[in-house]
């Protein structure tokens, strides 16, 4: 079922999760521990992420460097295949611009659409580390805009190859990414949400937001939207705070701000068990004044912690 259907069909809100494929040659096991703790919420979807290739340079003889690709964590694929198998719960693989040509991106659909797989999450992806910036691959995508478009032209049944006949449409619910505290290389919010708006017109169903803490970010980010005529439903996505790094790891990474107010108490916490307790009561917090602010949906980012996500949902749902 789609995740618009999902949206509409429901009596409360609706609790969802984003899992992370295991790292290369890991079992698969990993990933039924992190849902089997959250099964009692009945997760209405479940996201998998899309993990692109790296490139490393390895020492070879005499000395020669070869530059070699990695995908660290492939299996997005199966691993939607897996749990459809296995729990009969929808899944949204996540796609990428990065990496992928159209063509790529078009078999990659056709895969997903031959799974029975009837949501994608749209994203450009980031720039690879030996690049800094984000380039397309040669007749890719350069926003996650372009790849909204190609999905909506399938939908309606035009493939690459213009001299196909009688062809099947696909029919997937496109969600796309939106950033609270804008994406970090958009000079400003407003910027930012004129390219979520674009998004939306090309055919995005919906919006899953980046991680945030501070609940009242969200809630102005989503009155900007409306103010902007972008009226789709835009999902929280949901971390809990575990150890005291993450405090200085999350806002590098995800460009985000910690609240003061959740700093201090980190900061007064002597071991990560406090700090989890911590974290555990703040995301408590988030998810109650976001149900009544009227979420559609709390979407948590599992990163491995079924367990803390397990102590929030037993209070909220
Ligand atoms: P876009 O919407 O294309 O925006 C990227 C930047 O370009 C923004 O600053 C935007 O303002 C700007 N922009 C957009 N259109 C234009 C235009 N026409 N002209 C000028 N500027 C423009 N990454 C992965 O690799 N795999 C994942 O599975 C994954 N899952 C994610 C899930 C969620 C919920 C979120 C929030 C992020 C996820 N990411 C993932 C990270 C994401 O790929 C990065 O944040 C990436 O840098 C931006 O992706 P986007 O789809 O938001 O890009």
């Amino acid at each position: 079922m789609k995740v618009t259907e999902h949206i509409k069909n429901r009596t409360s809100p609706l609790f969802s999760i984003e899992i992370l494929p295991p790292l290369k040659g890991k079992s698969i096991q990993s990933i039924f521990d992190a849902i089997d703790p959250l099964l009692d919420f009945k997760p209405s979807f479940i996201d998998v992420t899309y993990h692109r290739e790296e490139y490393v340079y390895k020492k070879r003889e005499g000395g020669f460097l070869e530059k070699v690709s990695i995908r660290k964590r492939p299996g997005t694929v199966g691993i939607c295949a897996a749990i459809i198998n296995k729990y009969k719960i929808d899944v949204v693989p996540h796609i990428i611009c990065g990496g992928f040509t159209r063509e790529e991106t078009e078999n990659a659909l056709i895969d997903l659409h031959f799974l029975g797989i009837d949501n994608v999450l749209a994203l450009r992806g980031d720039a690879i580390k030996s690049e800094g910036t984000f380039v397309p691959e040669p007749g890719g995508h350069h926003y996650a805009q372009d790849l909204v478009k190609q999905v909506v032209r399938m939908n309606k049944g035009h493939y690459m190859e213009e001299d196909l006949v009688e062809v099947a449409p696909t029919s997937f619910c496109i969600g796309v990414a939106g950033y609270p505290e804008k994406h970090f290389e958009a000079p400003n919010l407003i910027f930012d949400l004129k390219n979520l708006k674009r998004k939306v017109e090309e055919g995005a169903e919906y919006i899953v937001t980046q991680m945030f803490f501070d609940t009242r970010k969200f809630i102005e980010f989503v009155n900007e939207c409306r103010k902007m005529d972008i009226n789709v439903p835009i999902i929280p996505g949901l971390k809990i705070l575990t150890t005291k790094k993450q405090s200085t790891i999350l806002p590098k990474l995800f460009n985000i701000d910690i609240p003061q107010d959740l700093l201090e108490q980190v900061d007064k916490c002597s071991t990560d068990a406090q700090v989890k307790d911590v974290g555990i009561e703040w995301c408590i917090n988030q998810s109650k004044e976001l149900i009544k602010f009227g979420v559609p949906c709390l979407h948590f980012y599992t990163m491995g912690q079924s367990d803390t996500i397990r102590r929030v949902a037993s209070k909220v749902f």
